[in-house]
């Protein structure tokens, strides 16, 4: 049966792969604020918790950096929003590592910055696009990776939006502006959810989201809650449903987990580690 599986569906896998889903800058009280159906929807029919918490400082690529390497911003070297040699430390980000041990790996974005997430020649599919807050913009992003995804089935497939943070710096963080500005980024999510249903691949993927960092009146660098709180979630195939994540949750627990997801290899480097709670 497996194997007439696998000939009917030409979007079988192996195992599961991992979509990453950056909501850049998207407080927990935001969300909950927002219209987000389509992000309930993953918190609903998976585990999360509204209390996971960021690095300082809560700026945009240290976050990032943090995210993919597994390591607080010590050990990775990276302050600012800025290129810089990451710390020799850190051998891998987790795009390298699933890279080094033959996944296929993609990355869609909109801040230009976060191209080098992982060590160059990694990538089986990159696409960027300048940030912009219109529905559209985000929904080209959205579409492009969802595309991407059902044709070709990466293992690893991380997507930021940026708007959120776009609008939060120009308007203020909870603003009207900025509390709308994530339901249109709800919908570049639901867009990808959709497109799994309709191609019959949601049971191959686990979709993680979560944001950088928060934010307070227009910035976010002091270190405040606010800056510092943010979700994250997970749904997906042997995750809990409708599980509220009691234990701490940091944003380098990202990587570990991950590697947990993808079977990859634990490293010594890391200061995260594996989420267990997540799972059934
Ligand atoms: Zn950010």
């Amino acid at each position: 049966m497996q194997i007439l599986n696998t000939v009917h569906n030409p979007g079988a896998k192996d195992a599961p792969g991992v979509i990453l889903i950056v909501l850049d800058a998207c407080r927990p009280d935001g969300l909950q604020k927002a219209h987000a159906p389509n992000i309930d929807w993953i918190m609903e029919n998976g585990a999360h918790t509204l209390k996971a918490q960021t690095i300082f400082p809560p700026i945009t690529l240290p976050c990032h950096m943090s995210m993919l390497y597994g390591v607080k911003p010590l050990r990775h070297g990276i302050y600012g929003n800025y290129r810089v040699e990451v710390n020799r430390d850190c051998q891998h980000s987790i795009l390298d590592l699933a890279h080094i041990c033959g996944r296929k790996v993609a990355s869609f974005y909109d801040w230009e910055r976060l191209r080098d997430l992982g060590s160059p020649s990694v990538l089986d599919f990159a696409y960027y696009r300048r940030c912009r807050v219109d529905l559209e913009a985000s929904m080209t992003i959205a579409r492009e990776c969802a595309g991407y995804i059902v044709s070709d089935n990466p293992d690893l497939c991380f997507m930021n939006l940026g708007s959120i943070d776009k609008v939060g710096h120009d308007k203020g963080w909870m603003s009207r502006e900025y509390i709308d500005q994530i339901a249109i980024v709800d919908q570049a999510v639901g867009l990808i959810i959709e497109t799994l249903q309709k191609a019959g691949q949601m049971d191959q993927y686990y979709i993680i989201g979560l944001s950088d960092h928060g934010g307070n009146a227009k910035s976010h660098e002091m270190g405040t809650a606010e800056e510092l709180i943010i979700p994250w979630m997970i749904s997906g195939p042997g995750i809990k449903k409708g599980h509220e994540i009691k234990e701490d949750v940091y944003i380098y627990d990202t990587a570990p987990t991950i590697a947990q997801l993808l079977r990859l290899p634990v490293q010594t480097f890391w200061h995260g580690r594996v989420i267990n709670e997540i799972f059934d």
